[in-house]
């Protein structure tokens, strides 16, 4: 069975950008190797495969969304919760292979093209099902969780020109709760119902308003927190059950499944990014959540310890916990590392291209 758990539902990709105008007019050199028609990165003496590379030789980027979207699509409408996830430094196009940037809109990320994917497949089934679907958009800062769909946020960001470091706006940190079917699910967060794509993007443009930004020395749009967008689709079998309308609903007949795609906060050392205080601490703690969905995907990723029955530290954070109902499992998850290619850029890269391949 294509979904059973003998079968390694965890894939890694990377997506290595192309140089950019500025880094060329600084005289930056590209310093990774892609070998041809392979999905193997060379650089310097070290070498990493992966299940698929796109960009810098490797396979074009258009190809990701068919390669990496379309199997956690499928999984999505067959009632299987799944994960797409970008990792990378800040500036390594986390944001930009995600779609989740509004300012990006001449360039069609993954987010653009799932939904899409979803609204087609649906206006295709709606004969024999009924559909619901509904968003959720939240993001991690500091171990704390943070609702990016709730609308007092926005008023309260524009009164303002910046965070004040102690007090990241938005109402308190939702709590997460063990929700009735095993889960977990965030006390007081907003599922909001959505009927068109429309609204959906609409959600999707709110919620990366909301967003936390700070400046670090870096990227003056450096996010260091996690974001998770929560796509829910509920779907109800219209030609069975209808006989005998009394009958408990089965799972034959109704499907419940989410799809997260989550934006990670940038994995750079704090030190790198020249953070400092209260920055610094967040980037402590951003590291803790990075650290401990290493630790989680790596585990998942290994066949024989998955049969010994190994302990999965979920546990150990909060993007952890929050995502621990959709990985591992009959779950799909990819992971896109994206990078840099610039010389100067080689020291993250390289953990990066590290961190990516212990996931695999
Ligand atoms: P991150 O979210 O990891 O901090 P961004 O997605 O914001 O990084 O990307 C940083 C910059 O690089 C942006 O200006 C973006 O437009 C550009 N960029 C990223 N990936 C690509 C790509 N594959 N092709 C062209 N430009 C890219
Ligand atoms: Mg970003």
């Amino acid at each position: 069975m294509e979904n059973s758990p003998e079968n390694c539902n965890v894939k890694v990709a990377l997506h290595i950008r192309p140089l950019l105008r500025h880094e060329k007019q600084n005289g930056g050199r590209e310093c990774l190797d892609v070998v041809p028609g392979t999905a193997q990165v060379l650089m310097g003496s070290h070498s990493f495969i992966f299940d698929h590379v796109y960009g810098g030789g490797g396979s074009p980027s258009k190809n990701m969304f068919q390669e990496c979207a379309v199997p956690l699509l499928d999984a999505l409408f067959q009632g299987y919760n799944s994960t797409v996830i970008a990792y990378g430094q800040t500036g390594s196009g986390k944001t930009y292979t995600m779609g989740t940037s509004p300012k990006e809109s001449s360039h069609i990320g993954l987010m653009f093209q799932v939904m899409t994917m979803i609204f087609n497949k649906i206006e295709t089934m709606k004969d024999r099902s009924e559909f619901q679907l509904h968003v959720s958009f939240i993001e991690i800062l500091k171990e704390e969780v943070r609702d990016l769909l709730d609308s007092g946020i926005v008023e309260r960001l524009e009164t303002r020109d910046g965070y004040p470091e102690n007090a990241v706006p938005g109402k308190q940190p939702l709590q997460i709760r063990k929700a009735s079917d095993g889960g977990l699910s965030l006390n007081g967060s907003s599922e909001v119902s959505v009927s068109t794509q429309k609204e959906m993007s609409a959600c999707l443009e709110q919620g990366c308003l909301n967003r936390s930004v700070a400046s670090t020395d870096m990227n003056n749009q450096s996010s260091r927190s996690h974001a998770i967008f929560t796509i829910i689709l509920e779907q109800k079998d219209k030609t069975k059950g209808e006989a005998n309308s009394s009958e408990l609903i089965t799972s034959e007949e109704y499907r419940c499944a989410k799809l997260h795609l989550v934006d990670l906060a940038g994995s750079e050392r704090a030190k790198r990014a020249g953070s400092e205080g209260v920055r610094l601490k967040e980037g402590i703690q951003i590291n803790k959540g990075l650290l401990a969905l290493g630790n989680v995907i790596s585990a998942l990723g290994d066949d024989k310890k998955r049969k010994e029955g190994l302990h999965i530290p979920y546990r150990d954070s909060k993007l952890t916990r929050l995502l621990q109902a959709s990985l591992g499992g009959n779950c799909k998850t990819v992971m896109i590392a994206c990078v840099s290619p610039a010389d100067y850029n080689a020291e993250e890269t390289l953990n990066t291209l590290k961190y990516a391949n212990r996931a695999r």
